[in-house]
């Protein structure tokens, strides 16, 4: 059979691995000019710069059968977060059932009340159990809802988890499905959240690294889909027995109805000669108004994301503006726990993502064939099919293009 897969990015990169292993033949059309779609890394005065802040799960099911583990060489960030509250202080909360060294401080830590800190524990019971049993646990409520429920002080939801999740989910409210919530939540639990030793944009390498390049065509964007063709800008058509859409398209199919809602992402990466901490931990923010929802010392965790003597630092902003005084604007606040050397920051790069992350107040992890097929040859793949992750994207692409094989 022969497939006309439509995006470059993990999930249509997913799809081209799983029919070439089977044997099938497949064109591969991307808009842009290069592959990886979200998950790109570029590099910049030296340093590896990702697009966007994000980290990869090792524990992702759907990762371990497309990905070769050892030759990523995964830097990990430590368990925990460093928790940066607006009077200056700084606190690090961890992990005490995989790093009792932290035990200490997590106990103590002013993030949360002692009782907290225990239902911390038990929240991590009950997101295994989520994944072992779906059925099992009542995920029919918001990620905010779903830990007021559970029983965490207001303080505890405001200092940690709304800081930490929002820089996960691009959702300052915690309305995505405590669905989601509850799956991040074991992943991050039981896997160290890493990036690959030459940045994110590896994982996408490497999934193409397998496939025959002249396949592949760049600056390709379908404009439209019929039975069996796709037509690309400037005209030329493509034939298949098989149409697989990996690309967040809807008007291709005529889905505009649907018009699913997006969140964005934004993130500005600084060069500095001097580390502001030496922890491998992401700085989340517990300060109401702050403009910045998350930090992390990029070259802290991968010495290699910056060039010799210079630090890099991912600033994770909300809202899309950049101008001179956002930037002075994230040094002041920065200051409050850094000093002055934030002074000598330099803007590196700046990643906005208006399509960052599907909406996920409904997210699931399985769908069948009658959900992603389309007509008679069309199959739907995409992160948006499943979950906005990496996890899910894979997931999506692999099985569009095994109910596209069963066909
Ligand atoms: C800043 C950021 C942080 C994130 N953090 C994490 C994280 O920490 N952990 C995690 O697991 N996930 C994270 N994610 C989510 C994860 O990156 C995505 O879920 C995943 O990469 C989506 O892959 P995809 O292939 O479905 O879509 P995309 O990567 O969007 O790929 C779609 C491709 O289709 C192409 N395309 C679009 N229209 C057309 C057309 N008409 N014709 C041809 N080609 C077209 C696009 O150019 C693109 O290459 C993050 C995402 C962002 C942006």
């Amino acid at each position: 059979m022969h497939f006309i897969i439509i995006g470059g990015g993990l999930s249509g990169l997913a799809a081209a691995n799983t029919v070439s292993q089977n044997g099938h033949t497949f064109q591969l059309l991307e808009k842009g000019t290069a592959l990886g779609g979200r998950v790109q890394t570029s590099k910049i005065n030296g340093h590896l710069i990702d697009h966007g802040f994000q980290v990869y799960l090792p524990h992702y099911e759907e990762g371990k059968r497309f990905f070769d583990y050892t030759s990523l060489e995964f830097k990990p960030f430590d368990p925990g977060a460093l928790v940066l509250y607006g009077n200056g202080n700084y606190d690090t909360i961890g992990d005490p059932l995989r790093k009792p060294s932290t035990v200490f401080n997590t106990l103590f830590s002013k993030v949360g009340s002692f009782g907290d800190k225990q239902r911390l524990l038990k929240l991590r019971k009950k997101a295994y159990k989520y994944c072992q049993n779906p059925d099992s646990v009542d995920t029919s409520m918001s990620t905010y809802e779903f830990l007021t429920k559970f029983g965490f002080k207001k303080e505890m939801i405001a200092n940690f988890f709304i800081p930490f999740f929002s820089g996960v989910f691009f959702d300052p409210t915690l309305d995505t499905s405590s669905a989601m919530f509850l799956f991040l939540y074991n992943k991050f639990a039981s896997s160290l959240a890493s990036v690959p030793a030459k940045g994110m944009g590896e994982l996408s390498n490497q999934l193409a690294a397998g496939l025959p390049q002249e396949n592949i065509h760049f600056q390709s964007e379908v404009k439209s889909i019929a039975k069996k063709s796709v037509q690309v800008a400037g005209g030329s058509n493509y034939l298949g027995d098989k149409i697989i859409l990996a690309a967040p398209d809807e008007k291709l199919l005529n889905e505009a109805a649907i018009k699913r809602q997006w969140r964005s992402s934004h993130t500005i990466y600084f060069e500095s000669s001097t580390s502001p901490h030496n922890k491998k931990l992401v700085g989340i923010v517990a300060k109401k108004n702050s403009i910045i929802n998350n930090i992390s010392v990029m070259s802290n965790v991968n010495s290699s994301y910056a060039p010799s003597q210079k630090h890099q630092i991912a600033v994770s902003i909300f809202g899309s503006e950049f101008s001179q005084s956002i930037e002075q604007q994230i040094k002041s606040e920065c200051k409050r726990w850094f000093g002055n050397t934030v002074d000598q920051w330099e803007v590196i790069d700046k990643r906005l993502i208006h399509q960052a992350l599907p909406d996920q107040q409904q997210v699931s992890f399985h769908f069948d064939k009658a959900a992603c097929k389309r007509g008679d040859n069309i199959y739907r793949a995409g992160d948006a099919m499943l979950n906005g992750s990496i996890d899910g994207a894979l997931k999506a692409g692999r099985l569009a293009a095994e109910y596209a094989m069963q066909d």
